[in-house]
Order: C-alpha cells, then structure tokens, then sequence
C-alpha cells in the first residue's frame, strides 16, 4: 500500500467520525484527532508490509492513547472516587449476614434488609462505615461477594471504568463475630471479587486503598507499604494510595511524609482535601504541592484561591468531584464544582458513597444534579468524564507498552 493509498483510506476514515460529530461534535472532533493520529503514523510506512516495526507500534499506541476519548460516547461513564463500604446496600448485608449467621445488636439474626437498614442508621455519620464494615469485615467470603455485588452494582449504573476505594483496616476485622482476617488477605479477597464481577458484567474495575486520617502516620507508612506489595496491573488490583477520612480534625500536615513516599515510591496517589468547609483550600494546595498528588478527592475548598487554581490548572491536576456529596456539605461545595468547569479545571463526577446509608444517590442522579443545579450540558457531563477516564490509575498497560 503506497503512501497515496495510505491518505485516500485517512480521508475515508475520517468521514466516520465527522458524521458522529454532526451528532455529537465534541466526540466527533477527538475521534476524528485520534484516527489522524493514527493515519500519521502509519503515513511513515512506505509499504504496511515493510513497515518497521517501530513505527506501527507507534501508530497502534497513538489509537490506544487516545482511548480516553470512549467517555465523549453518550452513556460511557467513569467513576473514580466511590468507596467500597459507601456502595453496599442493605439487600446484599442482609445476603452478608444470613450467610455468617450474624447476630446484629438489640435485633440478632435479621429478618430481612429493613432490619439491616435500621442497624447501620442507628449510627451517625462516620459510624455508619463502621457498622457496613462490621458486617462485611474479616470474613474472606463476604468481602469477596460485597466487591463483586458492588461491580453489578458499577455495571447496573452504566459505569464501564471505575476505582473503588476502601481502609483495608477496617475491611479486616468484625467485632460482631470476633473474626479477623489480615488486611494483605483483605485486599486479595476484594481482587478476587472485583475479577470475578468485572468478567461477569464487562466492568473494568481497580482498587485504591485508603489510608486514614485519624490513625498515626506510622499507619499511614504502612498502608503506602501494603499498597506498594500488592500493586498490580491485573484486574481488580491496586492501582494506587489514598488519605480519607476526618479532614476537619486532621489536616494534611501529619500526613505529608508518608503521602510523599507513596508518590516517590512509584504509587499513584489521590488525597481528599478541600471537601468540607471553605477554609480548607490550604489541604489542597499542600495535597498537590507537598505530597504530589496526582489527583485531589472533592477539592472544591480551592476555588476560594485564585492563584491555587491557576496552579491546578497549569498541573492539569484531575479533581474527582461528588456532586450529591457535596450538597451534603453545603451549597457552596456544589457550586464549586461550576467554577472547576467556568475555570476550565480537570474534574469528574463521582458517586463518592451512593447507598441508601450515605449519598443515597447514584451516577445518573448526580448528573441530574449538576444539570439542575449548575446547567451542565450533555457535552460537559461528557468531558468530565474523558477527563476522569484519562486520569484512571488503571487499565494503562498497552499504553505503557506501545507508546
Ligand atoms: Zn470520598
């Protein structure tokens, strides 16, 4: 095939995605960018059967890198901010606890989900992760079936790319049973039910482990070490480091040197920070200065810092935004999330805990949200999420590997 041949099959090609594009012209315009970039690359080759091997793995990364592009197809949704225990309904801790025979306080073996429901919301807020936690931890069995349950769930929601996070800690161990697994057999366990329901429903899913605010910063240490042991490409394996937890009463400051380790260690790294309240924009500018973190949890503290988010700008630092989470801390949380977009900021949308317990909310009823509330298009619910898709921690071997 000449170089002529080459361009007249470009020219073809092209006219596919500028028909999208009349459609949808944002994922038009990439489409269209992603097979130039091919056609180009491929253009270096006199013949494709002389072609050096070089330039066709050159031609085939471009088409690969440009993946990120799949988010601009309507329904294509990316979600990386959700935890684990913030995402397991009552229906499948009732299957939890019928299977462990599990006596919950002041009800014994329940009768049905209600009876669950009313044993995690007798906790208040934080509290109620550890009663979710309680139920599902220590127990190789049950993490394995809530990690699967929660990529049906993923699947359910039309979510084709997703991290889920979750403290390894707590997912280890239940009073309620006195059992205990170690947190290395935890993080497997969830591997192995996030492999099982990624095969099963077409999920491609990863996990973040979460070290806690709160806990000293030896725990921190080794939470990065936990994850740097057990970080893998495989599906369902960790793929990065997160600091969570009570931001309020425990800034980021403990926390630098091990968040500085992770990053220099090779870990990918996210911090919540600038979640709760207007003051604490100072979080996020040490979240990204200090400990080098590739993506802020939330973030909507910084839009109060005009040369902050000019810097996050400028590092095209990815904000994972939960748009029904940040109602929940507030109006100004929310429209934050307008001026990441009036600011042309990196940020997607997120679930953050969507279960009944927590959020309450769901990938759709959060774009409902920000199409209500802030006048998001259809085009900008897509960009957040190509711009979340091409932050993912996971899923980048091929890329890695051609390019
Ligand atoms: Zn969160």
């Amino acid at each position: 095939m000449s170089k002529s041949m080459l361009s007249v099959c470009g020219s073809l090609l092209c006219l596919f995605p500028t028909s999208i594009g009349q459609q949808d012209s944002l994922a038009g315009d990439y489409l269209h960018h992603a097979i130039m970039g091919f056609v180009k690359h491929l253009g270096s080759c006199s013949y494709i059967g002389l072609c050096r091997p070089t330039s066709f793995r050159m031609a085939l990364g471009k088409l690969w890198s440009l993946l990120w592009i799949l988010p601009l197809i309507h329904g294509f949704r990316v979600e990386l901010h959700v935890h684990l225990d913030g995402a397991i309904g009552s229906d499948i801790l009732f299957e939890i606890c019928r299977a462990r025979g599990l006596q919950l306080p002041g009800i014994g073996v329940p009768r049905s989900a209600e009876e669950v429901q009313h044993f995690v919301e007798r906790s208040s807020s934080w509290h109620r992760f550890d009663a979710v936690n309680e139920i599902i931890g220590g127990d190789l069995a049950s993490i394995r079936l809530a990690a699967e349950a929660f990529v049906a769930f993923q699947a359910k929601s039309g979510v084709l790319y997703t991290e889920v996070r979750y403290d390894p800690v707590r997912l280890a161990r239940s009073q309620l049973q006195n059992a205990s697994t170690t947190e290395e057999e935890a993080v497997r366990a969830v591997q192995e039910g996030l492999a099982v329901g990624a095969a099963s429903h077409g999920v491609s899913v990863y996990q973040i482990l979460c070290a806690m605010r709160g806990k000293s910063p030896k725990q921190c240490f080794e939470m990065a070490q936990l994850a740097l042991k057990l970080q893998s490409k495989e599906m369902g394996g960790v793929v990065g480091l997160d600091l969570a937890g009570d931001e309020t009463d425990f800034p980021n400051a403990a926390y630098v040197d091990c968040m500085r380790y992770a990053k220099d260690s090779g870990l990918n790294t996210t911090v919540h920070s600038g979640e709760f309240n207007t003051t604490q924009s100072k979080d996020v500018h040490s979240a990204v200065f200090l400990m080098r973190a590739d993506r802020v949890g939330h973030g909507y503290a910084a839009v109060q810092d005009a040369q902050l988010v000019h810097e996050l700008r400028r590092r095209q630092i990815h904000l994972e935004a939960c748009p029904k989470s940040a109602l929940r801390h507030g109006a100004w949380a929310l429209r934050a999330i307008h001026s990441f977009k009036e600011h042309q900021l990196l940020f997607g949308l997120n679930t953050d805990d969507p279960s009944l317990f927590f959020c309450n909310t769901s990938a759709a009823a959060d774009e409902a949200i920000v199409s209500d509330y802030l006048n998001f298009t259809v085009k900008d619910i897509q960009a957040a999420y190509a711009s979340a898709y091409k932050a993912r921690f996971g899923g980048r071997d091929l890329t890695q590997l051609l390019v």
